[in-house]
């Protein structure tokens, strides 16, 4: 018999996702960020599916070695396998609405539907406009608010 039962550990892993972090958006949890696809636990075996969020980001081995790190600490873990898996896309619709009012507190504007205004995540104007086409992460734009006269980013939609 495993020191913790299966189901509390599958808990405990699951929690650990409204902790955890993408090292360049740390003001959103993996759980809220939605990539979690699945947590399996076998007799202590913790394995970790996740959705990657944007193909070629470069912080997608940091997570999974983040998540590995960290899940490995849990009393009762056995062992950890961390995957991406790509049985469906991650869209920006799997962002929680927690997700959302996170990224706009932190100055990130959330993901919108093609062809929609972004809003400022400072002053909520929509007198916005793309001032360049990259930003500081593959996953975020830069935009300019002409209302209150702030650079923001802005999550890529997909
Ligand atoms: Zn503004």
């Amino acid at each position: 018999m495993p020191v913790v039962a299966d189901a509390d550990l599958k808990k405990a892993v699951t929690e650990r996702f409204w902790v955890l972090t993408d090292p360049e958006m740390p003001a959103i949890s993996l759980a809220d960020l939605g990539v979690v696809h699945a947590v399996d636990v076998t007799d202590g075996a913790v394995r970790i599916e996740l959705l990657p969020t944007f193909l070629g980001c470069p912080a997608l081995d940091f997570i999974r070695d983040k998540v590995r790190r960290d899940i490995e600490l849990l009393p009762g873990v056995e062992g950890v396998d961390v995957r991406y898996v790509y049985d469906r896309p991650w869209t920006t619709d799997d962002v929680t609405a927690e997700g959302r009012r996170a990224l706009r507190n932190y100055g990130i504007a959330p993901p919108v539907a093609p062809g929609e205004p972004v809003p400022c995540p400072y002053c909520a104007s929509t007198e916005t406009e793309r001032s360049s086409r990259f930003g500081p992460a593959p996953c975020r734009m830069v935009y300019y608010c002409n209302s209150c006269r702030q650079p923001f980013e802005a999550m890529k939609t997909l």
